[in-house]
């Protein structure tokens, strides 16, 4: 349901997918909290033994370095103490702690796993998901497909009405509640994986002949509540996905992948269409480094009148660094030549001149004479750079 481009690389292509750190932890405080609530009799377990689980169960793929990895066991021993100075006293042990459910909708299986359902009454059921990932807004447990999903299944195969739907944010220690989702919201739901599904089983053969280049069904997201289209872009929905390479949805930004699995690739057209498009990359490559530039003027004209030196966005994060310099005109160049030989530092600056003048002027030894010459004879200027990076994302 997520993507059926996916569905179709994972489970018909198998295609490997690379371990990312936020699975792994988040892997590994679900499994703790599966372990807090999964004693047949009170007491629960104490705290150092749900820690020690931690550690005896810590998933170590896909970190970066063991840096990382030890920032990130550090938080999550955080997470831990933290929920259970909150939840001890409200401990219960619960209906169901991972419940593995096996759907049917209309001739289509979905299988999944419920973090937690508590029994809130002779026949209704309140059903809880944990997220490690960031803060989510507060109407997230009212739009989530995942808990319509999960409403549907325990509705179906427990025979329990759900009262309560939540999402639980273990880094905030934050649950965002919702009614039981609507019966039109669920309908929607259920349409949709009927015609998701529809999609793979008609059009695997076109895609496999590259008769048509994605499944029609392919960015469509969060449209239970009957809204036209996902709130998310396509970036959004493909951000961290492994395939995007391999992607036909996405290949005008991979052309190597489509052309290197094409046998076209032989013939003159195919090529003389391949240059256009390095051709129009590079016009495309230009008029986004213009774009590119004034958005750097715009953000380092701010950050110098807040006297900032970062600022971040939901994905970026900028970082403003300041150099100064000494620029010197070409009819100041010879008498700057001239006043560096004759005071005896010529071979510190043979070579390219600009970079050799440049460290001249950093070396705190210079004679002050020497120094304030070069200095009048060029004029000082700034050269700003603007790192940007992604920021991680997290599950
Ligand atoms: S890149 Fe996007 S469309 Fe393609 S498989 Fe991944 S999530 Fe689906």
């Amino acid at each position: 349901l997520e993507c059926p481009m996916k569905w179709h690389f994972r489970y018909i292509q198998k295609v490997p997918e690379k371990p990312k750190h936020f699975f792994s932890f988040g892997k590994s405080i679900h499994d703790a909290l599966e372990y807090f609530y999964s004693v047949k009799t009170l007491p629960p377990p104490s705290l150092p033994e749900v820690l020690r689980y931690l550690d005896d169960n810590w998933l170590t793929e896909g970190y970066k370095d063991a840096k990382q990895e030890a920032d990130y066991k550090e938080q999550g021993r955080t997470i831990l103490k933290e929920y259970y100075a909150k939840h001890l006293a409200d401990y219960r042990i619960p209906y169901f702690v991972e419940y593995g459910f096996n759907l049917d909708v209309e001739g289509v299986k979905v299988t999944g796993f419920v973090d937690r359902i508590d029994k809130v009454g002779d026949d209704r059921i309140a059903i809880l998901d944990y997220k490690t990932g960031k803060a989510f807004a507060k109407d997230a447990a009212v739009l989530s497909d995942q808990l319509t999903m999960y409403q549907m299944a325990c509705e179906e195969l427990l025979g329990l009405k759900v009262e309560r739907l939540t999402l639980y944010h273990l880094p905030s220690q934050t649950p965002v509640n919702s009614e039981p989702h609507s019966a039109a919201q669920v309908q929607a739901l259920r349409e949709r994986v009927v015609r998701v599904a529809g999609d793979i089983k008609a059009n695997t053969g076109k895609l496999e002949r590259a008769e048509i280049k994605h499944f029609p069904t392919v960015f469509e997201r969060n449209t239970s509540l009957g809204k036209p289209s996902s709130s998310m872009t396509a970036e959004q929905i493909c951000h961290w996905c492994d395939f995007k390479p391999l992607c036909p949805a996405w290949a005008h930004q991979y052309p190597k992948a489509e052309a290197a699995e094409s046998p076209a690739l032989k013939d003159d057209a195919k090529l003389a269409k391949l240059v256009d498009r390095y051709g129009k990359a590079h016009d495309e490559m230009k008029e986004l480094e213009e774009k590119a530039d004034a958005l750097k003027a715009e953000i380092v004209a701010v950050l110098k009148e807040r006297g900032y030196v970062k600022a971040f966005g939901q994905k970026y994060e900028a970082v403003m660094r300041s150099d100064e310099r000494w620029e010197f005109g070409p009819e100041s160049k010879p008498k700057v030549l001239d006043a560096i030989k004759s005071a005896g530092f010529w071979d510190r600056i043979v070579g390219p001149m600009a970079p050799k003048v440049q460290e001249l002027l950093k070396d705190a030894s210079l004679p002050m004479d020497l120094r304030d010459r070069l200095q009048r004879l060029g004029k000082k200027a700034e050269s700003v750079t603007l790192r940007i990076k992604k920021v991680e994302e997290e599950r």
